[in-house]
């Protein structure tokens, strides 16, 4: 018998399903199509040399370790992050505009970003085109806004459904939150032209609309970087405010390794500071924790407990947070009570992941 007797079977995933039919099928001329995967001429995974090269660096550097990364990651990567998307010149990351974390892919950056709106953003609709990638109705729903469509796709023309769009953003709640393609639009590959990303850019901005990009695809489209970031640019060089989830996925052929950034443009750099102190907050408890196991706070007995923090963090913490204990990391449980333990508890994370 087991608890969990009555759990129905649930259905495989849409696009993941079709690579689990596609391992069991035992015959020598089967074809998989289903999954965005790059395959060598013999159908095998490919690793891109660049990669290959990368790995070979990383795992010949003796200075490298595997500590706990600060919840928003990578410093580096989030600023090279930021630069691939927005240009190296972009003036709203000279500025101090732009909040970069690292996420868990672009799945991961689309779900921070929407737990974050619906957090901190007052209007919780998002409209996202029809068709989508099958994902996105259920990451925003399960964040906690909820998915509208727009027209996108014209299937008697195989192309894109400009009129139907407009029709639909104009009469969109103001303040609605749009979800767009950055470029390769997933299902269809079909993009706006710049001109008519020139009339969208107009179009919301007018209404407010708070563009949230996802950019899966970033060089697919183009071949070029830069000119496939070309509308999320438009819409950064006009000063509005907006958010970017980028996937290195597919560009970067990283497909397991789960690697991606979520940034949010801001209206200026006092909005980004707290901006990025609130993503943390929607992170820390998602997959971030503060680093080490601290249960030896509850099993030493006595009046006192060895934190194990070093003397750098005790002083750390009495410089930032005023709590004093001796430099050995000893602290007297008798001094703590309900309301200032948060406090402790903060500054040890902070002490930890500084
Ligand atoms: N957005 C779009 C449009 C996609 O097609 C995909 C992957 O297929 C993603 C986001 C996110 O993929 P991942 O979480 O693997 O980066």
């Amino acid at each position: 018998a087991s608890v969990f007797a009555g759990i129905a079977q649930a259905p495989e995933d849409p696009i993941l399903g079709v690579t689990v039919a596609f391992n069991k099928d035992p015959s020598p001329v089967k074809v998989n199509l289903g999954v965005g995967a790059y395959r060598t001429e013999e159908g095998k995974p490919l690793v891109l040399n660049v990669v290959r090269c990368a790995e070979q660096m990383l795992i010949n550097d003796p200075s490298r370790y595997k500590e706990y990364l600060p919840i928003t990651g990578l410093a580096e990567f989030n600023k090279l992050s930021a630069k691939l998307i927005f240009g190296a010149d972009s003036p709203a990351i000279q500025e101090n505009r732009v909040v970069t974390v690292q996420c868990l892919s672009g799945t991961g950056s689309l779900r921070v970003g929407g737990e974050f709106l619906a957090k901190h953003y007052h209007e919780h609709t998002i409209y996202i085109p029809t068709p989508t990638w099958g994902n996105h109705p259920k990451i925003f729903t399960l964040a906690g806004l909820t998915a509208r469509t727009y027209r996108y796709y014209d299937p008697a023309t195989r192309g894109l459904d400009f009129n139907g769009l407009v029709e639909d953003l104009s009469s969109a709640p103001l303040g609605s939150i749009v979800l767009l393609h950055a470029c390769a639009h997933n299902p269809t590959g079909v993009d706006p032209t710049v001109d008519q990303w020139e009339k969208i850019r107009q179009l919301m901005r007018s209404k407010s609309l708070l563009p949230f990009f996802d950019s899966a695809y970033q060089g697919f489209a183009s071949g070029s970087l830069d000119k496939d970031a070309q509308p999320v640019r438009m819409f950064v060089a006009d000063g509005g405010e907006l958010l970017m989830a980028q996937s290195y996925a597919k560009n970067m052929g990283l497909y397991g390794e789960r690697v991606g950034a979520l940034s949010i443009v801001c209206g200026s750099a006092d909005v980004a500071v707290r901006v990025e102190s609130q993503l943390k907050l929607v992170i820390r408890p998602m997959y971030s924790r503060t680093p080490g196991d601290w249960s030896h706070i509850i099993k030493q007995i006595g009046m006192f407990t060895f934190t194990g923090l070093n003397s750098e963090q005790v002083a750390f913490m009495r410089q930032e947070y005023h709590i004093y204990m001796t430099s050995d990391g000893r602290i007297s449980m008798a001094g703590l009570n309900m309301k200032n333990l948060p406090h402790l508890a903060d500054a040890i994370h902070a002490a930890v992941t500084k």
